[in-house]
């Protein structure tokens, strides 16, 4: 199979385009870039922060933002979250501060224990067995607190993150089958309804890339990826429908691509309905960390309690 562009090997078989691996590389980064200008994602004054695992999605991201910052002279660092599994967030972490110190990059981490009290791999078995809560679950709502509360505090205008567009079709199909369309009004490229000053804008520069795009795009730019998956994964919803959309995708090339984009028409009137019903609510301040929620206390604070965390005064 040729490249659609020259006469070399192809190593990317796309819809109706394969191409070579300097021509693969061009097709991504040109895609990212105009993702991140044609929705304005970071602009001229940002202060980005990065969300970074070490995984492939969140190095490739990474390195699609520090590429852009530095032509445009904006400035980004990268935050990381240790949520403590061992045997897979150690591995990518180290992996992680290796691309940072190649490519120059300020690295901060933050981790579960410091700020929570404990590991999630000590945390798990009794949300589990006592709570009924699966480790995405805890892990998802500490990590999303975590990471706005922190780059918030380092002065972020701006918290990227390495969804893609697998990643938002799975999204968007687990909030329909759940009844939560108003969850599906904060996706999109740019996510969020509310310009609340405690809220960090998160922006997904990797929005139309697929999964298998980013994962050739780190292996072919020679990323020291590791790919294992979390021990997690195979508990969560997430990965019920991960494999159902791969399935349909198989025997229906661009379905995910015609998710997302179907949900994009309908994303400007399901952002107008719900903002109009979130400005009529008056926004809370959480009782114990003062960030913004619906209620008295924000789920965060609550899962803590739930889970008998201690937390370090720090
Ligand atoms: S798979 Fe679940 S537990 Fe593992 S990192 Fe992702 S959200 Fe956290
Ligand atoms: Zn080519
Ligand atoms: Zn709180």
């Amino acid at each position: 199979m040729k490249c659609t562009k020259c006469d070399k090997k192809a190593v990317y078989a796309g819809q109706g385009q394969n191409y070579c691996k300097s021509h693969f590389l061009e097709y991504f980064e040109s895609k990212v870039t105009k993702t991140i200008s044609r929705n304005n994602l970071l602009e001229k004054g940002d202060k980005v922060c990065v969300a970074t695992s070490g995984g492939k999605d969140s190095l490739a991201v990474l390195y699609m933002t520090n590429l852009y910052c530095k032509k445009y002279d904006i400035e980004c660092f990268a935050l990381a979250i240790d949520e403590g599994i061992a045997g897979y967030r150690d591995h990518t972490l180290d992996d992680l501060r290796i691309f940072c110190e190649k490519y120059d990059v300020k690295l901060h981490v933050v981790s579960f224990k410091d700020k929570f009290g404990d590991t999630l791999d000590n945390i798990k078995d009794k949300a589990i067995t006592e709570r009924n809560k699966k480790p995405c679950t805890v892990c998802g709502i500490f990590r999303r607190t975590l990471l706005n509360r922190s780059a918030r505090e380092l002065g972020a205008t701006k918290l990227v993150t390495g969804h893609n567009l697998d990643d938002e079709a799975q999204s968007f199909m687990m909030n329909t089958l759940l009844g939560n369309m108003s969850h599906n009004a904060s996706l999109g490229p740019i996510t969020g309804l509310s310009n609340n000053d405690k809220f960090v804008a998160r922006v997904k520069p990797l929005y139309f890339m697929l999964e298998k795009e980013t994962r050739l795009f780190a292996l072919l730019k020679g990323f020291k990826v590791e790919f294992t998956e979390c021990p997690n994964i195979n508990m969560s919803f997430r990965a019920v429908i991960r494999d159902e959309i791969n399935a349909i995708e198989n025997k229906m090339p661009g379905a995910k691509n015609g998710i997302v984009n179907s949900f994009l028409e309908i994303l400007p009137l399901l952002k107008e309905h719900y903002r109009e019903k979130k400005q009529k609510r008056t926004f809370n301040y959480c009782k114990k960390c003062n960030d913004a929620c619906s209620g008295e206390v924000c789920n965060s604070c609550k899962l803590e309690e739930e889970l008998s965390l201690v937390k370090n005064v720090n």
